[in-house]
This record gives C-alpha cells, sequence and structure tokens, in this order.
C-alpha cells in the first residue's frame, strides 16, 4: 500500500515538472518574463505589491542614511565611529541602487514611508538619549540598535530578490543581491565590534 502511494505521487508531479520546463523554455524567447492572465507581469497584483515594497525600502534607505552621521556623532569608540561612516557611504549606494532598479522596472523613483524603520531609527534616538556620553555602553546600544536595522533591511532585501527571480526580473534580483550582501558584511561588522571589546568594557563600566 505504501509503496503504492509514494509512486503515484511522485510520478505525475516529475511529468508535471518536466512538461512546466519545456513549456518555459519554448516560451520565455521572446521575453524572459512570466506572464498572468492579462498578458503583462507589469499589470499582475504581485508585480505591484512588489514595487510598492521598493518604494518603503526605499524611504527605509533614504532615512537611514540621515541617522548614520548622528549615530556616528554620538558613538564612543573609533571603531563604531568608522562602521557607521563607512555603512553612510554604502548606504548611498542602495539608495542609488533603488533607483537603478525602479528605472529598470519602469517605474517612478517614489518613496512611501516605512513604519518598521521609522520605528527602529527612534529607538536609536530613544538609546542615544538614554545613554551617557563617551560611555561604552553607549555603544553596545548603538550596535543593538544598528543590528536592529540591518537585520530589518536583510529580511527585506532577501525577500524582494527572491519575489524579483519568480517574476524574471534577472537583472533586478542581482542589484538586490549585491545590496543584501552588503547588508550581511555590515552586520557582521557590528557583531565583531561588539564582541572584540564594547561588550567586555560596557560591562566594566
Ligand atoms: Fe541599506
Ligand atoms: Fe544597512
Amino acid at each position: 500500500m505504501a509503496t503504492t502511494t509514494k509512486t503515484s505521487s511522485k510520478s505525475p508531479a516529475t511529468t508535471a515538472g518536466a512538461a512546466a520546463k519545456k513549456t518555459v523554455n519554448t516560451k520565455t524567447k521572446s521575453s524572459a518574463k512570466p506572464q498572468n492572465k492579462t498578458g503583462k507581469m507589469e499589470d499582475s497584483e504581485f508585480h505591484k505589491f512588489f514595487v510598492d515594497e521598493l518604494k518603503d525600502i526605499y524611504w527605509a534607505e533614504q532615512h537611514l542614511a540621515k541617522a548614520l552621521p548622528k549615530m556616528k556623532k554620538a558613538a564612543t569608540s573609533r571603531e563604531l565611529a568608522a562602521a557607521f561612516d563607512k555603512h553612510t557611504a554604502e548606504t548611498e549606494t542602495h539608495i542609488e541602487t533603488l533607483v537603478q532598479i525602479f528605472s529598470l522596472l519602469d517605474e517612478k523613483a517614489t518613496a512611501k514611508k516605512c513604519d518598521a524603520m521609522a520605528g527602529l531609527l527612534e529607538e536609536a534616538n530613544g538609546i542615544i538619549e538614554e545613554t551617557d556620553k563617551g560611555t561604552m555602553i553607549r555603544d553596545a546600544g548603538l550596535i543593538l540598535a544598528a543590528q536592529k536595522v540591518e537585520h530589518y533591511e536583510i529580511a527585506t532585501y532577501g525577500t524582494l530578490k527572491v519575489f524579483a527571480e519568480n517574476m524574471g526580473h534577472t537583472e533586478v534580483a542581482n542589484l538586490l543581491a549585491q545590496t543584501l550582501e552588503n547588508e550581511k558584511a555590515t552586520d557582521v561588522t557590528l557583531t565583531e565590534i561588539a564582541e572584540s571589546f564594547v561588550n567586555q568594557e560596557a560591562a566594566a563600566e
């Protein structure tokens, strides 16, 4: 009985998969983008949702670019200040990359308020207010706030990259993947700074 179930569930799926692959291969010669019922990917609800989410992260990056110099100014250690400085420049690149993505998609580069980033940046401000200048507790707090931001960006770019792949926007997916890798690297740098001396010194204060 078990063998019968296994064979019957496996074989139609394999056949369907192979058939689907064949159809896509012959169809995609003229257009790389999958099409919905109306015939145009750009008209699909999913595509509109995707563009909307790009506008959201565009707003987030723009506001982060303004907040990072303030975080740099508030940092105690040279190492953390340098990391914020570096990521300010990288964030400007993320913004330029998004502009490029909007242009590839033939969409206007407009920002839509990202409530999550607004909240995360408010939290970063709160940490600056609650900690004393020149302390390592300040840096430990700033790293916490910055890593929350990076993780938010990692989640966003990771998902948007997969959406782009699903829709056949290969170039857009590659650009999103680049930014994603940069956000991950920033997160690693922040962990290294925290673990090399900040947390230890903060505990001793
Ligand atoms: Fe970014
Ligand atoms: Fe970032």
